[in-house]
């Protein structure tokens, strides 16, 4: 399976290659400069998630593209594009700049590479599609999964901040009956979660899970959890946000009715959403905008209430 994403990235890097046998480019070579592309990349994945190199002329050789972007100084921008393509060892690595960046799984297969013979694969895409997981919402989230590794059987959700770099993903479990549902990165939650999609001049709607977000397609922020962290407090705090929907499981309605004061505190319009017991994934994007345009601003009065009521 070639990489097309990976083949543009590289070409921009070292300069358009020239397609050869088995799904390898020829470039020319950074070590020897010489004038012919003589420097043969293997764009098909091996199991280790290399991509071997060779130079025919000076008989240079690696395993790995990120050599050869450190050879010819390519960008940050282009290393962690590059990270997202196809990992490296670790989730966490040492970039040029010494700025340590998340990673996606090396393991992460996309589904615009999926073929008829890959079964789990198969599964990973019924799976989206029984939650309501569009083909649109798959390229748009970059949805990917994994079938080894420590995310074996997992779809797994990037999440980018404003400038595009990754800053957190969740894996999720496509099993019928999963030993472990959900399974996260070593990070920190500390950052805002869908950032690249988030207009902070619309209403913002605050969910739980990332397929919640998803699924409610405008401006939700899935706090990964029921807690919401102190970056995104802020952000949103100081942002010109009016309306901010909370939309959490009735379990949560504690914290729910805390965030809604803080928010209020702030001169916020804070709308309560009643979720009767289901995840805006399972009602869908219809009814859930149904349910945001019935919701009513909550007043001072209506928090007092409602925190009563947990009493
Ligand atoms: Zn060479």
């Amino acid at each position: 399976m070639v990489n097309e994403l990976l083949i543009n990235l590289v070409n921009s890097v070292l300069g358009s290659g020239k397609r050869t046998a088995r799904g390898n480019q020829a470039h020319s070579c950074p070590y020897c400069n010489h004038h012919k592309p003589k420097l043969e990349i293997n764009f098909s994945q091996n199991k280790k998630g290399y991509n071997p190199w060779h130079c025919w002329v000076c008989d240079k050789k690696g395993t790995r593209i990120s050599t050869l972007f450190k050879k010819v100084k390519a960008s940050t921008e282009k290393f962690d594009e590059l990270y997202k393509l196809i990992g490296n060892e670790q989730e966490y690595t040492q970039n040029p700049t010494d700025k340590k960046i998340l990673r996606l799984p090396k393991e992460i297969k996309y589904f615009s590479d999926i073929t008829m013979s890959d079964i789990e694969g198969r599964r990973a895409l019924s799976y989206l599609k029984n939650r309501g997981i569009t083909k649109e919402d798959i390229i748009k989230y970059n949805l990917g999964y994994c079938t080894s590794g420590r995310y074996q059987n997992m779809i797994i959700i990037p999440s980018y901040d404003e400038k595009g770099h990754l800053n957190y993903f969740t894996g999720r479990s496509f099993e019928d009956k999963p030993y472990i549902k959900y399974r996260n990165p070593e990070t920190s939650r500390n950052i805002i979660p869908f950032e690249l999609f988030i207009n902070w001049n619309l209403p913002l709607v605050l969910c739980e899970g990332p397929f919640d977000a998803i699924a409610i397609k405008r401006n939700a922020i899935p706090l990964l959890g029921k807690n919401l962290q102190q970056n995104l407090l802020m952000k949103i705090v100081k942002s010109t946000v009016e309306k901010i929907y909370i939309a959490l499981d009735s379990d949560a309605r504690k914290q729910a009715l805390k965030f809604a004061e803080k928010f209020m505190d702030e001169g916020k319009e804070v709308y309560l959403v009643e979720l009767e017991g289901k995840d805006p994934s399972e009602m869908g994007f219809n009814y859930f905008t149904n349910l945001i345009q019935k919701t009513l601003p909550l007043s001072q009065y209506d928090l007092m209430e409602k925190k009563l009521q947990l009493i």
